[in-house]
């Protein structure tokens, strides 16, 4: 909008006052058009500057305001409503009684150190400083503010006091601009030139959070029943809004500027060569399950590498900590919170070497990569998992006969009934469910007559250690009571996970 500051020649408008620019000489016409009494009211209430426009304007609230300084858009309020000019100690230095000083880009930082900045620019370029503390990597930001109930509560008094001493004027009537909307328009501009970055509804977000002084918060429960008072008031039509109710000297706000990033995901898959490594961090009364965990191996290699806060490990299904995980390996997702950087593919490829080839090789990775902010099709392809491969080995409690061999290999979609196993009835509901145990087949070990290797195929979501030894009849039928003899599994290894067919 203030992109021409050429002045036209002929304008005599306001020259004298020293406007260089359009929008200086905008302003200053807008000025001149407000209803003057209603704004020799606001000011002399202690309302500020932008406010003042904000409040009586009917044009929209421009950002031209955020470039004209408050002394001088006081001064031109003051020549306008024929306001005496009130001594510059307490005029603009005072703190806004509605917006607290929001839109007089005034505020107190986590320091209690004051800062106060004449127009839009000085303001975002101490937003800039801020923000660059965080060491966020970005090229594109989403804005949001937020201001204290206060400066809402504030805002309805002064309105409805307006519409109550001014009833009859148009303006009274119209939409008006709320003070964090109001601070967007003023501060948009100034901090994408200053922060090099477009804005757009980012997966980057600056928030700028307002609050009061701890004192001011304990200040304003103990005046609840004047805000009570004020709502009765209005319930009745009541008017009676007098400067009295505007008397409170407030203090600047304490700014707080965060910088947060929506969470960005990795894909993979995984491999777990240990029967001591559990899936996720599993610590159970200050102590730790196996010696790792597939979780923390990638994901803390993974973190450090975005500059992270946290991370989240999502996998297609889970294997029990003694059991393997081989084949094609198991997908899985990471989400790093508030990451500061993406790592390129190629530190990707680094961290899964790094991983692959650690000392103890208690996981494996493939296929690492990075697949943005949208986790979705990954997801999917979790869920669409239908098929898993195991091998076992099995203990059972009389010599295995030949017979066994050819019964079990020839029970092909086998249908069993499997009741939530004893051994997870703790974190699952108790259910019934059937699932496919879709082809078996059994390796003899030699010189060994009571253990086999059994291959299986089976839907997913099946427990095999249950279908084994029958879990006390809760599944069935089992490898048990097809035998007819007790059977356990000794070792469990995960060979493949399948897919979808589609
Ligand atoms: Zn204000």
């Amino acid at each position: 909008m203030s992109d021409e500051t050429k002045p036209s020649a002929g304008d005599s408008s306001g020259l004298s006052n020293g406007l260089v620019s359009d929008s200086d000489r905008r302003v200053y016409q807008a000025a001149q058009s407000l209803h003057s009494s209603s704004v020799k009211d606001l000011l002399s209430l202690g309302v500020c500057e932008r406010c003042v426009f904000r409040l009586v304007s009917v044009e929209p609230f421009d950002s031209d305001l955020s470039s004209v300084s408050a002394s001088t858009l006081r001064s031109w309020l003051e020549e306008a409503s024929a306001a005496a000019a009130a001594s510059s100690e307490s005029s603009c230095s005072r703190v806004c009684i509605v917006c607290l000083g929001v839109l007089q880009f005034v505020f107190s930082d986590a320091k209690q150190t004051l800062a106060r900045s004449e127009c839009g620019s000085d303001y975002a370029a101490r937003v800039t400083e801020l923000v660059k503390r965080e060491g966020h990597e970005f090229d594109s930001f989403g804005l949001e503010v937020s201001v204290p109930s206060t400066v809402v509560e504030n805002e309805r008094a002064v309105l409805l006091y307006l519409k109550g001493k001014y009833e009859t004027e148009g303006w009274v009537q119209s939409e008006k601009i709320s003070v964090k909307d109001a601070l967007k328009v003023l501060v948009l501009d100034p901090l994408k030139a200053s922060l090099g970055a477009k804005s757009d509804s980012s997966s980057f977000h600056i928030r700028l959070t307002y609050s009061m002084t701890s004192d001011e918060v304990q200040d304003a429960s103990e005046t609840t029943h004047e805000r009570k008072k004020r709502k009765t008031d209005e319930e009745n039509g009541s008017t009676s809004m007098s400067e009295n109710s505007f008397e409170k000297v407030y203090e600047p706000c304490i700014l707080s500027v965060n910088c947060n990033k929506m969470p960005i995901f990795f894909s993979g898959r995984y491999f777990k060569y240990s029967r001591n490594v559990s899936q996720t961090r599993w610590i159970i009364d200050d102590e730790r399950m196996g010696e790792a965990s597939v979780e923390e191996l990638i994901g803390g290699n993974i973190l450090p590498a975005c500059l992270g806060d946290s991370y989240k490990f999502h996998a297609a299904g889970r294997e029990d900590i003694d059991v393997r995980m081989l084949g094609s390996g198991r997908p899985f997702l990471i989400e790093v919170q508030n990451s500061r950087k993406c790592p390129s593919q190629q530190s990707l490829m680094e961290i899964e070497e790094k991983i692959n080839n650690s000392e103890k090789k208690l996981v494996g990775v493939k296929d690492l990569k990075f697949i943005g902010s949208q986790c979705w099709a990954m997801m999917r392809e979790g869920e669409a998992e239908k098929q898993k491969q195991y091998a076992a080995l099995v203990w059972i409690a009389r010599p295995l006969e030949e017979k066994d061999i050819n019964s079990i290999s020839s029970l092909i979609e086998l249908k069993i009934l499997q009741k939530t196993p004893v051994r997870v009835l703790h974190r699952r509901s108790p259910l019934e469910r059937e699932r496919t145990i879709h082809w078996m087949k059994v390796e003899k070990i030699k010189g060994s007559s009571h253990y086999f290797l059994l291959h299986l195929c089976t839907q997913a979501g099946t427990y095999i250690k249950e279908f084994v030894h029958g879990d006390l009849g809760r599944t069935s039928p089992s490898m048990g009571s097809i035998l007819g003899c007790r059977a356990e599994i000794i070792q469990l290894d995960v060979t493949d996970v399948k897919m979808g067919d589609s």
